[in-house]
């Protein structure tokens, strides 16, 4: 038996692959074990990276059929080549899991093709194509993630009721689409198909869109989706779901039926632990099944670590990323931290939605006292200039000592400006600090800026 590796990392999705890049960086031989062909994990292979591929190109579509004409541009005969869409999406990935390849190769990290099960005493077996290999590890890094959720009477048939997976693949566009759940995935994938030409209609059980969102910019986000065509069926719950031939029934409680052609499943996702050998390696998980860790990611087996969506909290490839590098930090220095209080969370719509911080939701709930200042993307030149003046940025600030506690964004790019606030925010800036600071003009990020200033009422442009 060779020597024993200094890291293995089960699971190369963005947490375990960037924990091995990591581990390597400090010295540490590691290993990745992965059962998928591709590296990258779902964020690469059937999560992120493939909706963003698809959120883009469909946006050009949609921009081309409706904005075009405004601005001077002609553009008839626009129409979709769904197969070349879906290559270009899946090249997209190709090139990013070469990329992720060649950066195992560059810091010397072994990859190793098959299942891998937890065989305790700082083994690992790996069951692949090639047969089962056996392996040993100073210290073990659990990093599975996580599958898509269902409910019974609520399953995928692997035709036309998918999950997110099959929904990034469906060869033709359907007519109507019924997607269960109105949270990011929903969202999503949803707008994706109806810029497309479905029928999409959206059922949530709740009594609001995208829960744990600030939700006045969750009020806004449905109204400017709704005003594309997405159709909200809120406080409803659905029971079961049933396909025959290509009809798809979906049953509501306490009203009639609705027939589509496809259904999207997407209620969230649960921690991936099958097979994982846990209960054979002492590995203790909470009641939902998530793998209980402490502050350091170590789980109830000595020398066994987790990271990511296995072990709860924000399922988000960055979040995964930021908890599989402190994991390593921590074996190989001691030290090593994730703020969460200051993770960001994106989600692709148009407009883009995203946050970082508390919501006034929490904020209101705790009884803290806070200042909010918000500005309006319809003020700002570029967002004029460049058709984009729906939403507005919202910054909320400590009532006592003005610390920016949250920042909320429904506009055009706001994936990108949120970046901004979560700097300032881990700096512990107050939004005196962000409203003194120069932003060129004319850019996007000036939104930011103005709300900042109309957190002490004294913005310029409103
Ligand atoms: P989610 O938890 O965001 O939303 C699921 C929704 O389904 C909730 O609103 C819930 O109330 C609703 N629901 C549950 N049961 C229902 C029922 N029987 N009938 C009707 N509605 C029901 O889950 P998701 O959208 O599946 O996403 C899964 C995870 O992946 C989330 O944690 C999400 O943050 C993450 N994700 C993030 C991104 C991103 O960062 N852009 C993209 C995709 C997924």
């Amino acid at each position: 038996m060779s020597d024993p590796y200094d890291l293995i990392v089960i699971g190369a999705g963005p947490g375990g692959y960037v924990a091995a890049i990591r581990a390597a960086q400090l010295g540490m031989k590691a290993a990745v074990v992965e059962r998928e062909e591709r590296l990258g994990g779902t964020c690469l292979r059937v999560g992120c990276i493939p909706s963003k591929a698809l959120l883009e190109t469909t946006d050009l579509f949609e921009k081309s059929r409706h904005d075009f004409s405004e601005r001077g541009i002609i553009a008839s005969d626009v129409s979709v080549d769904l197969p070349k869409m879906m290559a270009h999406k899946d090249g997209v990935v190709a090139q990013l899991d070469g990329g992720i390849q060649s950066l195992l190769k560059k810091h010397r990290i072994d990859r190793h093709f098959g299942h891998g099960r937890l065989l305790g005493d700082g083994k690992v077996e790996v069951a692949g194509p090639s047969g089962t290999t056996q392996f040993d590890g100073k210290h073990i890094l659990i990093a599975t993630g996580s599958v898509a959720a269902s409910f019974p009477g609520m399953e995928p048939d692997g035709d036309r009721i998918g999950t997110s997976t099959e929904a990034l693949s469906w060869p033709d566009v359907p007519d109507h689409l019924v997607v269960i759940g109105a949270g990011v995935i929903g969202l999503e994938l949803g707008t994706v198909w109806r810029r497309l030409g479905a029928q999409v209609s959206v059922l949530e059980y709740l009594p609001r869109i995208l829960p744990g969102t600030d939700s006045q910019i969750a009020h806004e986000a449905q109204k400017i989706l709704q005003k594309q065509g997405l159709e909200f069926h809120l406080g409803t719950k659905v029971q079961n779901v049933s396909a025959d031939g290509t009809n798809c029934r979906v049953e509501i409680e306490s009203d009639a039926p609705i027939e589509c052609d496809r259904v999207l499943i997407a209620v969230g996702r649960r921690p991936c632990t099958e097979r994982l050998g846990l209960n054979h390696a002492g590995i203790e998980t909470d009641q939902r099944g998530f793998i209980r860790v402490n502050s350091a990611y170590r789980t109830t087996a000595p020398g066994v670590f987790a990271i990511g969506d296995v072990i709860g909290g924000a399922m988000l490839a960055h979040k995964a990323e930021e908890e599989g590098i402190a994991c390593v930090e921590k074996i190989a220095t001691g030290h090593g931290h994730v703020n969460y209080g200051n993770i960001p969370g994106v989600i692709y719509t148009a407009p883009e939605i995203a946050s970082v911080g508390e919501t006034e939701d929490d904020l209101t709930e705790r009884g803290h006292g806070y200042r909010v200042g918000r500005f309006s993307f319809a003020a700002n030149g570029r967002a004029r200039a460049s058709g984009h003046m729906e939403g507005f940025v919202k910054v909320i600030a400590d009532a006592e000592n003005d610390r920016v506690l949250g920042v909320h964004i429904i506009g055009a790019h706001a994936g990108e400006l949120i970046a901004e606030a979560a700097v300032a925010m881990e700096f512990g800036a107050s939004s005196e600090d962000i409203a003194r600071c120069c932003h060129a003009h004319p850019t996007l990020a000036e939104t930011v800026r103005e709300a900042a200033l109309a957190v002490d009422k004294r913005a310029i442009h409103s």
